[in-house]
């Protein structure tokens, strides 16, 4: 088999088969096809599509190009959740030790970010000591001994996607249905878990910028669920505002651990709420009425908060250090009337251009930076009261600007958009 000839199959309309998938992938892994045609190759799936049959195969080689994770001697309810990323996404942080709490295991592999915002191992990463790779052992008695662990993304995991997705990136061929769906489910069967719970954003702080689109990536991505016998349930939630109130790796750390005390932004609160219900009711096989009861009783009760804790320092973090030290700049509101909206493309980027994201997975992030926002959507807002805090370390030109920049202030309210858009199963 030649590489041209794939190529030429899929440029004529025929439709690939798995020796034909296997052979791109496996030969790009091993180095015996360059980046330049499996560009080309990428590039025809970017603009042509691939069939469900088509994207199976793509995700069962790429599964098949590392290890794979068995978690059966867990010995209870598995379930893993994947955010599709977003700004102010501390939602692992938070859901994580909820839904160990309830008796279901949550075994995490997580990415550092690229681009505008940090990832949860980044954001993880502004607590001193906290240890993120973890060995097979250590990672399975950690799930036993406390209910939930993250670690960053094995090595080992789906190679040809690490590899794949990096290219992708940097040619500039990252959002096409089937290629994502490929690359996150690959990750996540290899993982292990039988339930599998997805947060896709959709907005103008996500890659999925419709709902149109959002929808068609969550069913290939059930479709692909089904193939391997899991139960995937993604739910689409708005991306278009920030989530919660504070943005940055280690401000959202603390947010978390205001979130634990009883202190919550209501959006966030809301959709923390729902996917942790939507991963006991899916890993237990309960209602949701149910899980969403037993979510409320673990916050009131305080056993959620243990556990948070409780994993954190497992895993070597004390919260007591974290990365925190930056000047406070206050923005204050030049107007009076509601938040109508706050633009998170605008908030990722000011995040971004004060030190917390990164280019290359190689660039050094400022953990202590980012901004907190002391009015959110749908709030009333006075002239002179404060409206966000940019918590800095090199100033950024215009940054004061840039944050007035991002708020809509009118003097009517608007209706706020529900955070949950749908739920796929
Ligand atoms: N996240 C992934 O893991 N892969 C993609 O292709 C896009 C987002």
């Amino acid at each position: 088999m030649k590489a041209i000839d794939v190529i030429e199959k899929k440029a004529s309309g025929q439709i690939l088969n798995y020796e034909d998938i296997k052979y791109m992938v496996n030969s790009y892994v091993k180095g015996k096809i360059s980046d330049k045609t499996m560009s080309d190759f990428l590039w025809l799936i970017y603009n042509n599509g691939l069939t469900i049959e088509e994207t199976i195969n793509l995700t069962d080689v790429m599964i098949n190009s590392g290890e794979t994770i068995d978690l059966s001697s867990l010995g209870k309810p598995v379930v893993d959740k994947h955010s599709t990323g977003g700004v102010g996404d501390k939602i692992t942080l938070i859901v994580s030790p909820i839904v160990a709490a309830a008796g279901v295991c949550v075994p995490k592999m997580s990415g550092r970010g690229l681009g505008l915002t940090g990832g949860t191992v980044d954001k993880l990463e502004s607590i001193p000591g906290y240890k993120l790779n973890l060995s097979k052992k250590q990672f399975l008695d950690e799930l036993k001994h406390v209910g939930c662990a993250v670690i960053s993304q094995s090595e080992k995991i789906a190679v040809a996607d690490k590899k794949i997705y990096a290219l992708r990136n940097e040619i500039g061929a990252v959002d096409s249905i089937p290629l994502i769906a490929s690359s996150i489910m690959s990750k996540k069967i290899a993982s292990g878990s039988d339930t599998i719970v997805i947060d896709l954003k959709v907005g103008k702080g996500a890659f999925m910028k419709n709902i149109k689109e959002a929808t068609r990536l969550a069913k290939t991505m059930v479709k692909i669920g089904k193939h391997y016998n899991k139960k995937v349930v993604c739910t689409l939630s708005d991306m278009n505002i920030p989530l919660g109130r504070n943005i940055g790796n280690a401000l959202e750390v603390r947010e978390a651990m205001n979130f634990f005390a009883g202190k919550h932004d209501k959006r966030l609160y809301e959709l923390s709420v729902y996917i942790s219900a939507l991963m006991i009711s899916t890993a237990k096989g309960i209602s949701f009425r149910k899980s969403k009861e037993i979510v409320l009783n673990l916050l009131e009760n305080g056993y959620a908060k243990t556990i948070f804790y409780k994993w954190i320092k497992y895993q070597g973090g004390d919260l007591t250090k974290l990365k925190e030290k930056a000047k406070k700049f206050i923005v204050t509101s030049e107007e009076s009337g509601y938040v109508n909206s706050i633009d998170s493309n605008k908030i990722a980027q000011i995040v971004f251009d004060l030190g917390a994201g990164r280019v290359k997975k190689t660039d050094k992030i400022d953990y202590a930076v980012g901004l907190v926002l002391n009015k959110q959507l749908g709030e009333k807002v006075y002239k002179g009261e404060s409206l966000a805090v940019i918590y800095y370390n090199k100033k950024v030109q215009d940054m004061e600007k840039k944050v007035l920049d991002a708020f809509k202030i009118d003097k009517k309210k608007r209706q706020v958009k529900k955070i949950i858009i749908s739920t796929i199963k």
